[in-house]
């Protein structure tokens, strides 16, 4: 089968080698119909995070059932299904607390590869698997991408809003206007935020904020961004911010641009220094949030909300690409020419 291979920093290769088999009885193996490139994956695109050589490719899929071990049963052959980045095993301390991306199953870790591909093999799929209702024929194209955008991105974008207590009549700001700060627009506006800053400087992005939801746009950044926000909310700061970077900068930020008492959400990875909390302490000011759980918001909010219309978060994936065209795939999102690039695969 065909698979996306790392070979070294910048370079990413279709590559035919052996088809997944199962290994454990908690596995399925997937035929994947669509995968994506994670801006998370040009950290080790542009060799600034190491990867090993050789090592497979993807952590977002949606994809059919082909066969599974003798623990699943809760999906079986022919189910149409998100394999999301997480593996949760539905039964440990943190899955239970809604907590999938903190699964303490040692299965659920290290498996977070090689989905961008012909076929995946999936771990601890009984519980981690999400069903969609029919069969990818049922459903558009954009409503395809949808779908696959709750593999990771919608949820992070989401987690940074749940994370952060996002309530009806809020007014909200996000930082970031990548693929992940897009979806937390797209989620503050779900939870019912009645005013949306979006920290954004490129035409593009801000356009598709705009349409998921956002009021006001803020291409500043720093102190800069901090007094045009002032501006907006006459001075008290706003209700919640969404961290959707990762760098200093922008956490330094979002906790200055909020009132007393609010709660920042953070899931931009976190890169080098970080907040002082005993600042935050003088203002009542909460910092919370992590690795996103999309097995249990999937379920419990996103998939509906897809199916019903309600959010379109397909609409971050700019271009779309096949395996064969993997290389300009992760080009086009590393030189900006995408927002997020889909690959087709089947
Ligand atoms: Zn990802
Ligand atoms: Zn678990």
């Amino acid at each position: 089968m065909k698979a996306g291979v790392f070979v070294e920093p910048g370079k990413v290769e279709c590559q035919e080698i052996e088809k997944p088999t199962i290994e454990k009885d908690t596995d399925a193996i997937i035929k994947v119909v669509r995968a994506c490139v994670c801006g998370s994956d040009l950290w080790w695109f542009r060799g600034i995070s190491e990867r090993p050589k050789c090592s497979l490719t993807g952590h977002e899929a949606i994809g059919i059932v082909e066969e599974v071990g003798s623990d699943v049963t809760n999906v079986k052959p022919g189910d149409f299904v998100i394999a999301p980045f997480t593996h949760g095993c539905g039964k440990c301390a943190a899955c239970e607390a809604g907590f999938d991306g903190n699964c303490m199953d040692p299965a659920s870790k290290g498996m977070n590869a090689g989905y961008q591909a012909e076929y995946l093999n999936f771990r601890n799929a009984n519980w981690a698997l999400i069903k969609i209702p029919g069969q990818p024929e049922d459903y558009t194209d954009d409503q395809l991408n949808s779908l696959l955008a709750l593999a990771d991105v919608m949820a992070t974008g989401y987690h940074a809003a749940a994370s952060a207590e996002v309530k009806e009549g809020d007014t909200v700001v996000v930082m970031g206007d990548g693929a992940v700060g897009l979806c937390g627009v797209l989620s503050a506006k779900l939870l019912g935020a009645k005013r949306i800053i979006a920290m954004s400087r490129h035409a593009d992005r801000q356009k598709l904020a705009r349409e998921f939801g956002a009021t006001d746009i803020v291409p500043e950044r720093g102190d800069e961004a901090v007094k045009k926000v002032m501006e907006i909310t006459d001075g008290n700061g706003a209700d919640a911010a969404l961290e959707c970077v990762g760098t200093e900068l922008s956490m330094n930020t979002a906790v200055k641009v909020v009132r007393p008492g609010a709660v920042v959400g953070r899931v931009g990875v976190p890169h080098g220094e970080d907040v002082n909390t005993a600042e935050l302490f003088w203002q009542n000011i909460g910092v919370r949030g992590g690795i996103a759980s999309p097995i249990t918001d999937d379920r419990n909010v996103l998939l509906n909300a897809v199916l019903q219309d309600k959010i379109n978060p397909g609409k971050i994936f700019t271009k779309s690409f096949d395996l064969e065209h993997i290389q300009d795939a992760y080009e086009a999102m590393d030189k900006r020419e995408a927002i997020k690039s889909v690959l087709v695969i089947d």
